[in-house]
């Protein structure tokens, strides 16, 4: 049949033989979208007639997957082979499985890798139809699939034209080892979806090493974000790092802390959510509704608001193209090469036009589409198009709706979202590609937009003069449309009923982007009713801004400070403009992520110096010593992992731990104090010792450089410190509360808690005894006390804790306009009275009843 299997390491072809003898089933015909649609890579299925998986070719044992019914062989030429024995079989958990290599074994053709049970295995799994994938098939230039019944060991199952140039590339590679990482639990509550998977794949791409990521039994290119995304890598997920090649290790000790820390994925560690959107943000999917009302269509809350207007459906025109390349492969891909770039060119504008508070999100995601086009999976099914005659845009409309369709088919819903950002990226570069007309959409004032689905580029160029609001039949609440809708404040309801496509244009309706709902033929009145409403709160708006640098002063006379809390100088730059006295908290962990080694001293101090500076000679900013570790590891501050990070090595913990962090970082801040109002706080203070020996090296650093001292206050985030504050209120200078902890640590929930995120509200009168307390402990040693976690920016909580007593309020920025104007509404008198009651309450929503949103207007 097919005999003489060719082992030569030097040669660009790889012969690969039987593992098992059995019939070939081509790779798409398999039962399982996974290896059926090559996420994997190319290969292909053996219906086996054996029960003893051999070597198909020399190579090294590069993965054994723990329950034993998966095995990756690396070759010479540095071809990865996946064999997967049956589907579904990991849940047999080893069961009928009896592995005869170890990871790291050399074996030879024809070598017993894995022996198994059939009959076992056939009643229990699915199929034992089993796989032979090439995982790196970026490799391989073509692949010659045979067919048939064959024989193990004796007869050829495929052959491989290794890529060109691949082989120098490889003999470098074959030299180095794989080096792997620990396992690594996958931290981010809504998995490894694009943002994160964009930052893991842009930093994978900096180094040349061939980096893999694998969970379970599947591999996937590192550097490639529709690949990660492929994995369905979710909260929890053990996954592991591999790489090859000369930067191996370096790659592996940058990406492994990076994916331990979440990829700066902002789910993460999500401030406590005061409003009931951001946890609906998080929540898991619900099944749709639907309205039993023909005049309510009902949808997801995407961004909250109300807009009252008239119905413009919004459609995208198909762009047509030609199958068939006018020039040779070589001109099509040049002209693939520069619409690409063309599209680079045009999201880097797009991103450099946007302003404003949330511009680093919207910023996020197209870069997130930049890193799309350099994809190289989505490049390497259209270079293969190419080669085969196909014109550029046929090619490149191949490969990302191929990409999109994947996406969209996973299960999982946050996965399945970013199909429409493929479709928006592809269709960007398509455009370019045909010369097609750039679609402009021109809706008449007061629209409200109905679409199946909207991209993020149709969302950032809407006209906000025109657009009142717009629903969506797809997407969901995480989607990114979604996030631009809530950055740009326009209100949006996505996954509406389909019903809403049928609607004429010029319908008139009220959009109500907080409840999900679209109501259609509101009365006129309604509409009067919802139109004052809005021009209340856009008057509030202005009248709030406009008074924005008046202090915050209770009717009675008392004054509360209102700082923000930034990250970094883009914010501080914003401060003053929005009225903010100060900065509160600067979490200065932004110049610490997303690096490989710590920023010098030098490099500190011009950052501290500069958001110094940003704030002008009078606006106090308290710089808050770095707060990472446990949860949130930095590479080059290797922490042992911990059973519970939460409660392990974290901010001053850690810097006590490797004082020459501290060290360094305190000489900065006291340096770029010259240049402001600096003033110094230490994070994650549960001990009075850990505060007296951050002091001694504060000291210490103090005399050498011979500055003056500065004020040292700590975040009470612990409850021991809320708990001994009147002890540490005689040696810290102020106290600022972290309640973002606090309230974690008291209630004994993870604040990102998928479940439980929405239970960790600071209102709960267990937190505001501890506040409350805490406020008390200082005044009485003459200390002030500020809050800067999220409740300081929650308008139910801001009359309870001007009410015990807190100095001052370290809010969002945004919110800084609206909680001045909230406090000069107030009585501190009253406020008393209302926190007395609070602390007597059971729960939380006790207290929220207490004191109800004012901006929450009854419609
Ligand atoms: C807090 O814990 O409330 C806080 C402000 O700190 P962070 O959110 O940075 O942990
Ligand atoms: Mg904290």
């Amino acid at each position: 049949m097919n005999n003489a299997p060719n082992h030569d390491p030097t040669s660009v072809k790889l012969v690969l033989s039987a593992p098992l003898s059995g019939l070939l089933v081509p790779i798409e015909r398999v039962p399982d979208p996974v290896f059926a649609q090559k996420m994997v890579g190319d290969g292909i299925s053996i219906d086996p007639l054996d029960q003893c998986l051999r070597a198909p070719c020399d190579g090294d044992i590069a993965q054994l997957h723990p329950a034993g019914h998966a095995v990756t062989l690396t070759t010479p030429q540095g071809i990865e082979i996946l064999m997967h024995i049956g589907l579904d079989t990991v849940g047999l958990k080893g069961a009928g499985f009896a592995p005869r290599v170890k990871l790291g074994d050399r074996v030879r053709t024809g070598d017993t890798l894995i022996e198994f049970d059939a009959d076992f295995i056939a009643t229990r799994a699915k199929s034992l139809l089993t796989q032979i994938v090439i995982t790196n098939s970026d490799r391989v230039a073509a692949f010659t699939m045979h067919s048939g019944v064959v024989t193990t060991v004796r007869d050829v199952i495929m052959e491989l034209t290794l890529a060109g140039g691949a082989q120098a590339a490889e003999a470098s590679v074959e030299a180095a080892k794989t080096v792997i990482s620990e396992a690594i639990l996958i931290p981010n509550p809504t998995g490894l979806h694009a943002r994160p998977a964009a930052v893991l794949a842009n930093i994978a791409k900096k180094f040349k090493a061939d980096i893999r990521l694998r969970k379970d039994d599947r591999q996937v290119n590192a550097k490639s974000v529709v690949a990660i995304m492929g994995l369905e890598i979710g909260f929890g997920d053990k996954v592991v790092l591999a790489a090859r090649g000369d930067d191996a290790e370096a790659a592996i000790a940058t990406l492994t802390p990076l994916l331990w820390e979440g990829l700066g994925d902002e789910g993460y560690a999500p401030a406590p959510a005061p409003a009931s959107f951001a946890v609906s943000v998080k929540a898991a999917p619900a099944p749709r509704p639907r309205s039993d009302d023909p005049s309510l269509l009902i949808g997801a809350a995407a961004s909250p608001g109300l807009a009252v207007g008239e119905v413009f459906q919004v459609r995208h025109a198909e762009i047509l193209v030609t199958e068939t390349a006018e020039g040779d492969p070589q001109q099509e891909r040049d002209r693939l090469d520069e619409a690409v770039n063309q599209s680079r060119v045009q999201l880097e504008a797009l991103q450099a036009r946007l302003h404003g508070q949330s511009a680093a999100d919207k910023a996020a995601i197209f870069a997130a589409h930049q890193e799309l086009l350099d994809d190289p999976d989505l490049l390497d099914i259209a270079h293969s198009a190419l080669a085969k005659g196909k014109s550029a845009a046929f090619a490149w409309q191949r490969a990302f709706t191929t990409h999109a369709e994947r996406l969209a088919s996973l299960r999982n819903e946050l996965l399945a979202a970013r199909a429409n950002d493929l479709r928006d990226v592809g269709r960007r570069v398509l455009t370019l590609l045909t010369g097609a007309e750039p679609e402009r959409m021109e809706p008449p004032v007061n629209s409200i937009l109905v679409a199946e689905e909207l991209t993020p580029s149709d969302t950032a160029s809407l006209d906000r003069n025109r657009v009142r609001g717009f629903c969506t039949t797809l997407g969901g609440a995480t989607s990114h449309v979604a996030i631009l809708a809530r950055s740009l404040d326009i209100p949006a309801v996505a996954g509406i009923e389909p019903r809403a496509l049928d609607l004429p244009n010029g319908t008139p309706v009220i959009l109500d982007g907080g409840k999900g709902t679209l109501r259609l033929n509101p009365t006129p009145e309604e509409v009067a009713r919802i139109r004052r409403t809005q021009e209340r709160q856009a008057d509030r708006r202005t009248v709030e801004l406009a008074a924005a640098h008046q202090p915050a002063i209770t009717l009675d006379g008392h004054r509360v400070e209102v700082v923000g809390n930034i990250g970094g100088l883009a914010d501080a730059e914003q401060v003053s403009a929005l009225g903010g006295e100060g900065v509160g908290l600067l979490r200065s962990e932004f110049l610490f992520m997303e690096r490989a080694t710590a920023p010098n001293e030098d490099e500190q101090f011009e950052a501290y110096k500069a958001i110094a500076e940003a704030l002008g000679p009078d606006r106090p900013l308290i710089i808050r010593t770095l707060d990472v570790g446990g949860d949130k590891p930095l590479s080059y501050l290797p922490i042992p992992k911990e059973d519970n990070p939460f409660l392990g090595e974290r901010g001053l913990r850690v810097g006590l731990d490797r004082p020459e962090i501290l060290r360094t970082q305190l000489r900065a801040i006291l340096r770029a104090a010259a240049f402001g109002k600096v003033l110094i706080m230490f994070p994650m203070v549960g001990l009075l010792s850990e505060l007296r020996d951050a002091k001694a090296i504060l000291e210490e650093e103090r005399q050498q450089l011979g500055v003056g001292p500065i004020p040292t206050g700590i975040m009470v985030e612990i409850p021991a410190a809320a708990v001994m504050a009147a002890q540490f209120a005689r040696e810290a200078d102020f106290f600022s509360i972290g309640t973002n902890d606090l309230t974690q640590y008291t209630l004994a929930m993870d604040r990102g808690h998928p479940k439980l995120a929405p239970k960790v509200d600071g209102l709960n009168p267990s937190v505001l005894r501890l506040i409350a307390w805490t406020v008390q402990a200082a005044h009485a040693e003459g200390k002030w006390v500020g809050v800067c976690g999220g409740i300081a920016s929650d308008p139910q909580a801001v009359p309870l804790l001007i009410g015990m007593g807190v100095d001052e309020l370290s809010a969002s920025l945004p919110t800084i306009p609206s909680i001045k104007a909230q406090i000069r509404s107030l009585r501190l008198s009253e406020c008393r009275q209302q926190a007395q009651t609070a602390l007597t309450l059971e729960t939380a929503a006790d207290a929220r009843a207490l004191c109800p949103d004012p901006f929450t207007e009854a419609v």
